[in-house]
């Protein structure tokens, strides 16, 4: 007997044989067997999860000759013949090949006429989404007064070029990409039913390089078989692949938490010796790393038939959380540049080393800010770059103080009682002084913001003189003047008498210099940002970006 390929020898027949996909056949079962029947089913998702298979099922469903059930017989001939792919009222299209709006035309011509042997007509018709618009037309026509005896099961890996029209005539069912453990599982079970011997990593391996699909498993394995005569070994199916072992990876990340780079490039010499595919190489270090990710995290995640389970686990307490993000985004990253390497392997030990190089001291403090000196420095190892690059916290340098300024109470507080500032001094003063003695102030809220807009006029004769916009004549009102003269009192040690003149300022007005003062601390803030060495490494090596608008001044 020949060969046949186990992706089609073991290509399901009922819903009781898929593996996975549980909310789409719990739908299709209940349907099935309550007899609610659609006239239209579109399947979903990406290459090779199951929507032909779950189609030609469903079409025996209702075409068995014992009757309409989620448990077709598998044995009477409508059944076989549908298994064999030469039921007469089964009509397959593969939209791919048939765009053509007269090629449609002809097929939806013949739906009027009844079913030749079967209880439905049914059209099965993948990769839906490749059709024209003509064409769609031609179906939409059908679907909007399907005849009794249609049924319409459509697949697609590409449903947002569906148009709506024809999505809202369908029950949707979207299929989901298979996680691995269900796929090793499912190989096992062929294996074991086709009495293969087979290491259970190699397995893993086949599960984790399908990607979410059954039938590439499922090739991939009678590839495996083929290589390694009859036999599916791990190291066989690896050098299959282009994989290279997980020892290896676990290897180099016991260097990298010992801080051995000597050791760990013997380990790249070892592993070169296989000539392994590095962007490969690194796909899977970053698996291994999002698997310690999640140990540390959940440690039950890691469950008994994880593979190397002990060395995980000890992995994952030797090395920081933090550090395990590091690697993995540094692999990421080097993932993405690899190409540009002057040679993959040279390309794989950068990363390597760099991972050595940017790993965080374990003096260092947990959190370093950002330094706000903008001397040149040599970069710094940091424990968590990518975050200080998205949401940096300089303590910026404010502003140098005005030279001229007279000495405020700001820089020298004293007690209340005593006078702490000489009006005569005051009485001189610019600007800037007075927006200072407004912040030493106990002022809030309406009184303050009234002192905000005041210009500072002059101080004499127990007379405290200030100049308000006319414009901002709404902020008087005698009792907010009462507690300004009254703080003002308290600052200068003496009762005082405010006045105001209602006139344009001739000079900045505190709030304009407070708006002036902000923005050039932001400025001041986002230019040691930009010069800071640490932020320059990490946007060279990470591709980091500041976000604009993103840098604060912090105190
Ligand atoms: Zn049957």
């Amino acid at each position: 007997m020949s060969y046949q390929v186990l992706a089609r020898k073991w290509r399901p027949r009922s819903f009781a044989e898929m593996a996975g996909q549980e909310h789409v056949l719990r739908a299709l079962v209940n349907g099935l067997d309550s007899g609610r029947l659609h006239h239209a089913y579109l399947f979903t998702g990406t290459r090779g999860v199951g929507k032909t298979t779950l189609a030609r099922i469903l079409a025996k469903c209702l075409n068995c000759e014992e009757g309409i059930s989620s448990q077709p017989c598998g044995q009477c001939s409508a059944c076989r013949e549908i298994s064999e792919g030469r039921f007469v009222d089964l009509i397959e299209v593969d939209a791919a090949s048939r765009t053509k709006v007269e090629d449609t035309r002809d097929l939806l011509d013949n739906v009027q006429y009844a079913p030749t042997r079967g209880r439905y007509k049914v059209y099965l018709i993948d990769e839906i989404h490749m059709l024209s618009g003509h064409s769609f037309n031609a179906l939409l026509k059908t679907l909007e007064e399907p005849p009794p005896h249609v049924k319409f099961l459509l697949a697609t890996t590409d449903p947002q070029k569906i148009p709506v029209t024809i999505l809202s005539r369908c029950l949707q069912f979207n299929l989901k990409r298979l996680p691995a453990v269900l796929i090793a599982e499912h190989l096992q079970h062929v294996l074991d039913q086709e009495g293969l011997s087979y290491e259970q990593p190699a397995l893993a391996t086949v599960a984790q390089a399908a990607d979410g699909s059954m039938r590439d498993a499922l090739s991939l394995l009678d590839q495996a078989i083929a290589f390694g005569s009859g036999e599916v070994r791990e190291q066989e199916t690896r050098s299959m692949l282009g994989s290279i072992g997980r020892d290896f990876l676990f290897d180099l990340l016991d260097c990298l938490a010992a801080e051995d780079g000597e050791a760990m490039l013997k380990v790249v010499g070892e592993m070169g010796a296989q000539a392994p595919d590095y962007s490969e190489a690194l796909a899977e270090l970053l698996t291994l790393l999002h698997t310690l990710a999640l140990a540390q995290t959940i440690p039950s995640s890691v469950t008994e038939d994880v593979p190397q389970r002990e060395r995980l686990l000890a992995l994952a307490e030797r090395l920081a959380p933090e550090d395990v993000q590091l690697f993995y985004q540094i692999a990421l990253i080097g993932r993405r540049d690899l190409p540009l390497a002057p040679d993959p392997r040279i390309g794989f030990e950068m990363v390597l080393l760099r991972m050595l190089a940017f790993r965080p001291q374990s003096a260092a403090p947990s959190a370093p800010r950002v330094k706000a000196s903008p001397q040149a420095q040599a970069p710094e190892p940091s424990r968590s770059p990518e975050k200080q690059a998205k949401a940096p916290m300089p303590a910026a340098t404010p502003p140098p103080a005005d030279a001229q300024q007279p000495v405020s109470a700001r820089e020298a507080p004293a007690p209340v009682s005593q006078p702490v500032a000489q009006p005569a001094a005051a009485a001189s003063a610019d600007g800037a002084a007075w927006f200072d003695t407004i912040d030493t102030l106990a002022l809030k809220g309406p009184a303050r913001a009234l002192a905000m807009q005041c210009e500072w006029v002059g101080y004499s004769g127990g007379k405290l003189r200030l100049r308000l916009d006319p414009n901002h004549q709404h902020l008087r009102n005698p009792a907010l003047e009462q507690r300004l003269a009254k703080a003002l009192g308290e600052h200068y040690g003496e009762d005082l008498q405010l006045e105001i003149e209602m006139r344009a300022p001739e000079g900045a007005i505190p709030a304009q210099l407070a708006e002036e003062r902000a923005a050039n601390r932001r400025q001041a803030a986002v230019e040691t940002i930009n010069q800071d060495p640490n932020v320059a490494a990490m946007r060279d090596t990470f591709g980091a970006e500041v976000i604009n608008g993103s840098i604060e001044p912090i105190d």
